[in-house]
């Protein structure tokens, strides 16, 4: 569990989300500024996988428009609605992606975190250039070199950015990771900052619940968090 656990309790009104959103952003804040000057400000993806459209109302009305999902099919029987009602959310796909749900992803989503193979990366392409809806994405890294993990090899990842956009025509924002369980975070997240500047992408999408404000002191400029908002998944 991470520090910023709250509890297996949902936000039930506006102000709960309000007051769990302004903790997270205090801490974001606090965390930058031991970083220094930063390009850009440090976002917050609110990582609402597993949660019904009734728990995550409260944090649109709270101001909260960032969205993060890791599964296509829940996410188009929950977003949609929710759409109608918040027209300027930004749900962005953090989950691995089968080339079979591409046409509901690029429907459903507004950035894709986890683009990991130059398959994806064409069938990204083709139902871009299909729909006409340009997806910018991030280039998932498996940093800890796991071998039940997706994204692609921290070895082969500059070149695969650069494959991604000079072949298969992509926006790529930046580079995203999850590292391994169980060990300090700190130097996974390290060696992002140094890829990150190799492939020269303006994002890195690193740090969740548990250690975000390591992640934002090293140079993260998207932290993808939770159970810390939304408490304990089921
Ligand atoms: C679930 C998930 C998160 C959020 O994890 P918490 O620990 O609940 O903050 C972040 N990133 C990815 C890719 C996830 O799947």
């Amino acid at each position: 569990m991470g520090v910023n656990q709250i509890g297996d309790r949902v936000a039930q009104t506006e102000g709960e989300a309000r007051e769990r959103l302004a903790a997270i952003v205090e801490q974001m804040g606090k965390a930058a500024g031991r970083f220094g000057v930063l390009s850009l400000p440090p976002r917050l993806v609110a990582v609402s996988k597993t949660f019904e459209a009734d728990a995550i109302r409260p944090f649109l009305r709270a101001g909260q428009r960032v969205f993060g999902e890791n599964r296509v099919g829940e996410s188009k029987e929950k977003w949609p609605g929710l759409r109608g009602e918040f027209p300027e959310v930004e749900l962005h796909l953090i989950g691995p992606l089968q080339t079979n749900k591409v046409r509901d992803a690029v429907a459903t989503f507004d950035v894709i975190q986890t683009v990991d193979r130059d398959r994806l990366a064409e069938a990204l392409r083709a139902e871009m250039d299909r729909t006409g809806r340009e997806l910018p994405v991030f280039v998932q890294v498996n940093i800890g070199a796991e071998e039940q993990k997706s994204g692609i090899a921290p070895s082969e990842a500059v070149k695969f950015v650069e494959r991604c956009r000079v072949q298969h025509g992509l926006q790529v924002q930046g580079l995203m990771c999850i590292p391994p369980d169980g060990a300090p975070p700190g130097p996974y997240f390290a060696q992002m900052v140094d890829l990150g500047r190799r492939a020269e992408v303006p994002e890195l999408s690193m740090g969740m619940s548990g250690d975000f404000p390591t992640a934002i002191e090293l140079g993260a400029t998207l932290v993808r968090v939770g159970s810390a908002l939304f408490g304990q998944r089921a």
